[in-house]
């Protein structure tokens, strides 16, 4: 069996969604359909809930009905006959209905949940009804009858995978099943999300509960870049990851695969494919297990990244200096991304902030501590760089008009991660890209 995913501008306007349709009958291999939300609905979601976390109704109400218009161009020009378009009102009407009456009751984090859930409910059933519409054989599968989260938000996936065999065992002769991304069940059986761009991890926990032969992840780009092409010029398709530089990519910035994606499918050997629904027969990029090539393969940039630096003599020929440090972070749950230490200092850097005046309060305990705001990582990413002759040097050479905040090499052998401030964070991806790659013809 295998997975394919489409993401929100693959569903966002009825033509697409068409396309979809097209796509998932090319062949009639048997396939689980996960969805996104229609382009700009979650965010619309999200702003609904805001303006009634403010408990500014109005603004709410305005919002419900900017985004209920949208549905009601959307499915006429998606259906085409009566029975259809009529089941397509009702789906509409029944959704937002629930949104008005949330406009009456007071409002939880929990409801917020409900509200963010409803793009994907949406976007499934008119797809659905699509379908219906072209004589599609198919079964809608509600993801919130099999997928879960535990309490700590971890996916649940040994139940996911016994939920979903005794489902798909219903329906032997069936071969397209359409279900949503994003949206579970949590431990108190109340619906919650797997956090922006959470589809691909949907598609991703899908494709290992099922054994899938291939996960295929359908967006609007051909594969993953060897570079941001919103930022520079000239970037191509890498038409083979491994597992790890993948999520090492997709971690560090490259926008196009939610970076908790990768594990599912490599701790089940799963193939993900990143593909492009308006080119469908671009190859794009394949992620398996196989480490192909040496040397760098892509860059890619995060921003937002703050640095802080611990300074203590009292490190010097110290042991358990660096536990200390790492339970504070540990104890406010803020992840560190990169690491350097000299004998007397270590730098850590986060992208999450809001326990950072805890931290450093506890963090002063230690020593001296210091606090840089606005950097960015940018990442170097392939196989086997400290292997490869030359190749931190031809880093290094292109970064040579930067300052550089922090270097971090030799982690794994699959990155490279350099510290700047944020304002040199594009003209550095733009050197790097003139240096590493304009004179290969394959990355
Ligand atoms: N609709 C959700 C979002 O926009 C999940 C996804 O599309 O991956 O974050
Ligand atoms: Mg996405």
């Amino acid at each position: 069996m295998k997975i394919m995913k489409f993401g929100g501008t693959s569903v966002g306007r009825p033509e697409r969604m068409h396309q979809v349709k097209d796509l998932i009958t090319r062949d009639n291999e048997r396939k689980i359909v996960v969805l996104s939300a229609l382009s700009g609905t979650t965010n619309a979601l999200v702003g609904i809930g805001e303006a009634l976390a403010e408990a500014n109704k109005d603004l709410a109400k305005e919002r419900i009905d900017t985004l209920h218009k949208h549905y009601l161009t959307f499915y006429k020009e998606l259906l085409k006959e009566e029975a259809a378009r009529s089941k397509a009102e009702k789906v509409i009407k029944e959704h937002f209905e629930f949104l008005n009456i949330i406009l009456k009751i007071s409002f939880n984090e929990a409801i917020n949940r409900d509200i963010l859930a409803q793009g994907e409910l949406l976007s499934t059933k008119l797809f659905y009804t699509l379908l219906q519409e072209l004589e599609i054989n198919a079964v809608f599968l509600p993801a919130l009858d099999f997928m879960s989260i535990d309490e700590n938000q971890e996916p649940e996936l040994h139940k996911i995978s016994e939920k979903l065999k005794v489902i798909l065992a219903n329906y032997p002769e069936e071969n397209i099943f359409v279900t949503q991304g994003y949206i579970c069940k949590n431990h108190r059986n109340e619906v919650d999300n797997l956090k922006r761009g959470g589809s691909d991890y949907s598609a991703s926990l899908i494709g290992a509960a099922i054994n899938a032969e291939v996960v295929e992840i359908w967006t609007d780009i051909d594969g993953m870049h060897n570079n941001d092409p919103r930022i520079v010029d000239k970037t191509r398709p890498i038409a083979q990851l491994s597992f790890d530089e993948a999520a090492e990519l997709a971690y560090f910035g490259a926008k196009i695969l939610h970076p908790a994606s990768i594990w599912p499918a490599q701790q089940y050997n799963i193939a993900v494919k990143l593909l492009n629904t308006m080119e469908p027969d671009a190859k794009g990029t394949t992620i398996t297990a196989k480490e192909i090539g040496s040397g760098v393969k892509a860059l890619a940039a995060k921003d937002g990244i703050t640095a802080i630096k611990i300074k203590s003599s009292r490190m010097l020929l110290a042991y358990g200096f660096l536990r200390k440090v790492f339970e504070v972070f540990e104890k406010y749950k803020t992840a560190i991304d990169m690491i350097t230490t000299s004998e007397v200092a270590v730098s850590v850097t986060i992208d999450d902030l809001t326990h950072l005046k805890e931290i450093v309060l506890e963090l002063e305990v230690y020593g001296t501590v210091e606090v840089d705001n606005n950097q960015a990582i940018v990442s170097i990413v392939g196989n086997m760089i400290a292997e490869s002759k030359g190749t931190v040097a031809n880093i290094m050479d292109c970064l040579r008009e930067y300052p550089l905040r922090m270097v971090s090499y030799g982690g794994s052998r699959h990155n490279v991660s350099i510290l700047v401030e944020a304002q040199y964070k594009n003209d550095a991806l733009t050197s790097l890209n003139e240096g590493l790659f304009e004179w290969k013809d394959e990355v």
